[in-house]
């Protein structure tokens, strides 16, 4: 039974990941999330079912358009899975209780944004915005920590990039982007401060990481730019659902060595 419960997490999450793609390609742009219907980008031809069909349709249809047989960036696949599996993760985690479906908030903004990030360049204020108002909603209905640890949360994970971009203005390098900011205030409201700590460095090491491993492949060069905002999505979801464990056991090893 639980596995019948795990997999309709993990479709669920698919389902509206495949949403979430439509989403973040489309409101940036200033287009209706449900008209026009998707279609093909090259040939126009109106997607059928069978495209449309999440984690599955990429593979039937083997990556490539079943009407002019252009190739279709294995991109938006790999957010339906990986939305699925924050979805089953926060389960995994949560179980059905209200953080559950605070979690799944967080996660559904993050894939839009990430999307929107990875396509535009851009996270949307009329994204950021309102969501920031909702987390704020969320967190005073349900608040596993003291509701101050919260707001400061979202003082110091904004204060911190702030900080961080009016030092590399300083020292003549390009700043964060506005967006990186408040995405990251906005992850400190939903976190508290502990874990929004653990949000920045993850992502920056992430970043970091991934960054050398695109210039070493010679798939960039070092003033290319990657967008920063599916960083902080995953270092964040690292921090939100893990970061509490990870401190513990990093703990115990520093009083088990002294
Ligand atoms: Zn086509």
């Amino acid at each position: 039974m639980e596995i019948a419960i795990l997999v309709m997490v993990f479709l669920w999450g698919g389902i509206l990941g495949s949403f979430y793609n439509v989403v973040g390609l489309r409101i940036p742009a200033g287009e209706s999330i449900v008209s026009p219907p998707s279609s093909c980008k090259d040939c126009g031809h109106r997607l059928g079912l069978l495209d449309l069909i999440p984690i599955l349709g990429y593979v039937i249809r083997r990556g490539q358009c079943h009407y002019c047989g252009s190739r279709i960036s294995p991109i938006y696949w790999f957010g339906e899975w990986l939305t699925g599996i924050c979805f089953l993760l926060a389960y995994m985690v949560f179980g059905f209780v209200p953080e559950f479906w605070i979690a799944i908030f967080i996660i559904s903004m993050l894939a839009i944004l990430s999307v929107s990030d990875l396509k535009y360049r851009l996270l949307p204020n009329k994204i950021i915005f309102p969501s920031m108002l909702i987390i704020l909603l969320l967190r005073i209905w349900h608040q596993p920590l003291p509701l101050w640890d919260y707001l400061l949360g979202f003082l110091v994970g904004g204060g911190v990039l702030l900080l961080i971009s009016y030092g590399a203005i300083w020292t003549g390098r390009a700043p964060m982007g506005g967006g990186d900011i408040k995405l990251m205030s906005l992850l400190g409201l939903a976190f508290g401060v502990q874990s929004i700590l653990l949000t920045l460095f993850f992502s920056a090491v992430l970043a970091s990481v991934i960054g050398i491993v695109l210039i070493s492949i010679g798939k960039m060069d070092r003033k290319s730019f990657i967008p920063y905002g599916p960083f902080i999505a995953i270092g964040g979801m690292i921090a939100y659902l893990y970061g509490q464990d990870m401190m513990s056991w990093y703990m115990g090893i520093i009083s088990f060595n002294s």
